[in-house]
């Protein structure tokens, strides 16, 4: 972060602020464990809430602080009272206002102070101060980062069990490309808090009911290969949904299995939302294979270079049909 940068913050930041933290909607770790982080920081001399837009997953609750986070689709009335009335709104962990889905009106409208910390690449330019690395492992490595400059001496055990829970499930446990030793390092600080490594990776990981196992199951016997192409994609049907009593968060990493075959440089799965009449489709991909680029260009979406997201409002079968043209399309255009 440059002196320019710290030096507004300073401006906008002193005490008694009404401070509004904002992750991006269905909250993952990152996203949570950054606001949590901040909220954690901030409460003492200001007045904070966390409004996330829509229900994160029960795997989060672990989270210090989350019985606290205000749902915008279930309390509508006090989050507009609450936006109305704020001074800095943080957005953490996304750099589009669309990702804030049915709050992004209001935040625009907002005479309060945006924020923006994030590591997607190519942000809109909606906040007033924009941290935003795209290099950065996650955003609870950046808002770590943003705490020391600004009062290292403030971290204690809540906040770092939040922000050392967001770098682990957006780094896979340090192991993606974009673990740097900055990361590490930042991870080796934050143990020093007392955080439980083990604990964390228990709640993040082992901690499912049977069904989301046999959903595992369904998503995996469901994988399909593309002749010619080091692509695997699987679908998770409304059926195979209902069938193992889906909860938000139950598919979260089903993905990355395409990867583990020898071979395979990208792994996509659909999931169809049927309430929602849309499919969202998550990306994965290893080595230069850039997903984001083609998530944005044929599935209006974005992320990561490695790991992507998008969402197509065709019926299950036509998206895969779709997706299959798609991808030969592509890669004949940009790889061969
Ligand atoms: P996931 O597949 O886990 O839902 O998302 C993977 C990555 O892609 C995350 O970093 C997430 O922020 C990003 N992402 C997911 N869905 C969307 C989307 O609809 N639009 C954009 N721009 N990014 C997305
Ligand atoms: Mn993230």
């Amino acid at each position: 972060m440059n002196e320019k940068i710290l030096n507004n913050i300073n401006d906008v930041l002193s005490n008694n602020k009404n401070i509004i933290l904002i992750p991006h909607s269905s909250p993952d770790a990152d996203a949570l464990g950054s606001c949590l982080g901040l909220y954690h920081f901030f409460k003492d001399e200001n007045n904070v809430s966390i409004i996330s837009p829509n229900e994160y997953t029960n795997i989060l609750n672990f989270l210090p602080g989350s019985k606290s986070v205000i749902v915008f689709d279930n309390e509508k009335e006090k989050s507009t009272n609450l936006l109305s009335n704020a001074d800095i709104i943080f957005t953490l962990d996304f750099n589009s206002l669309s990702r804030a889905r049915n709050m992004s009106n209001l935040i625009s409208k907002s005479s309060a102070k945006i924020i923006m910390i994030d590591h997607h690449e190519n942000p809109d330019k909606y906040a007033d101060i924009m941290i935003s690395d795209s290099k950065m492992s996650s955003t609870c490595e950046m808002v770590y980062d943003f705490i020391c400059l600004l009062d290292k001496n403030k971290i204690n055990n809540k906040i770092a069990t939040c922000l050392y829970t967001g770098i682990v499930a957006d780094t896979g446990s340090f192991r993606y490309p974009s673990t740097t030793s900055k990361t590490l390092k930042a991870g080796s600080e934050l143990i020093n808090y007392g955080v439980n490594v083990t604990e964390i990776f228990e709640k993040l990981h082992n901690n499912f009911q049977f069904k989301r196992l046999k959903l595992l199951g369904a998503a995996i016997n469901n994988f399909k290969k593309i002749d010619g192409l080091p692509v695997l994609y699987s679908s998770i049907t409304d059926d195979d949904q209902k069938i193992n009593s889906f909860k938000k968060g139950d598919s979260e990493g089903f993905v990355n299995f395409g990867l583990s075959v020898t071979g395979i440089l990208c792994s996509v799965l659909f999931i169809e939302k049927k309430d929602e009449g849309l499919i969202k489709i998550s990306f994965r991909s290893k080595g230069d294979f850039k997903v984001n680029i083609f998530a944005s260009r044929y599935f209006s979406g974005g992320g990561h270079e490695h790991a992507s997201g998008g969402i197509s409002k065709l019926s299950l079968i036509e998206t895969e049909k779709k997706f299959i043209q798609d991808i030969k399309d592509h890669i004949k255009e940009n790889y061969e």
